[in-house]
């Protein structure tokens, strides 16, 4: 068996190498983008494996493996993001360790998620996900409001207590208009992004790209990049 933190070591040391060139293609500084690394479906130990290697933040997209791993990992000094589609019984929990929520695509969560994270005492940086395939009114299959529904969610984050607005999120969609184009879909997410901040100026996160095109997301902008694949492997199941 190779040993992991080698393995580990050596797709960080890649991630880190597309990540830096794509910045510099785009000239953009490194610091400009932040790396989160999505450990969904790995242990607590891999975790705690890319913390020595240096990594900040780590992503999760399901409370019912997230909860346990951010407690066996709570000596760590880590920011975790919530990526996926969150079920409102699953605020509270999520309100108690996660750092950064990237999936709020509905009103109701921004409800129950204040509630949450007042009744936690904490404060939740939020970004609203964006489903670029989405018909007005609808959401999208990989989760996300469709874009006329943006400036509502952000307004009602802003104005919800124990939560922040950080910004926008999306998914390169599977289908629709932007099938296959990661980089125009990036792009249109960065024009609602700057739409976004003439209202909000604070709101200047976007966080955009994964294994497969995380430089079509550098290149149009993103801030956070969302890795899983690329540093962990291939993942054993859907995750
Ligand atoms: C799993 C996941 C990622 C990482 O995807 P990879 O292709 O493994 O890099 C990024 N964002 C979200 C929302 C995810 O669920």
């Amino acid at each position: 068996m190779t040993d992991r933190r080698t393995e580990l070591a050596g797709n960080l040391a890649s991630v880190e190498e597309r990540i830096a060139a794509a910045c510099a293609a785009a000239g953009r500084k490194r610091e400009e983008v932040t790396l989160v690394v999505v450990t969904k479906t790995y242990p607590a130990s891999d975790v705690r494996i890319l913390h020595e290697l240096g990594v900040r933040h780590v992503a999760e997209n399901r409370d019912q493996d997230a909860a346990p791993k951010a407690a066996a990992c709570a000596d760590l000094d880590l920011t975790w993001h919530f990526v996926g589609q969150l079920q409102t019984n699953k605020v509270r929990s999520v309100a108690t360790y996660a750092d950064v929520v990237q999936s709020i695509d509905r009103i109701r969560l921004v409800t129950a998620l204040s509630a949450a994270a007042v009744r936690a005492g904490r404060e939740l940086d939020c970004l609203v996900q964006v489903a670029l395939d989405a018909e007005e009114g609808a959401r999208g299959d990989r989760g996300g409001v469709a874009p006329g529904g943006v400036e509502e969610l952000a307004a009602a984050i802003e104005g919800a207590s124990g939560l922040r607005l950080g910004g926008l999120m999306t998914v390169a969609p599977l289908a629709g208009p932007f099938e296959g184009r990661p980089r125009a879909a990036f792009e249109r997410l960065m024009e609602f992004s700057s739409g976004l901040r003439i209202g909000h100026p604070a709101a200047n996160m976007v966080s955009a790209g994964m294994s497969a095109d995380l430089e079509e997301a550098v290149a149009a902008g993103a801030t956070l990049v969302r890795v899983g694949t690329a540093v962990l492997g291939v993942r054993p199941r859907l995750g």
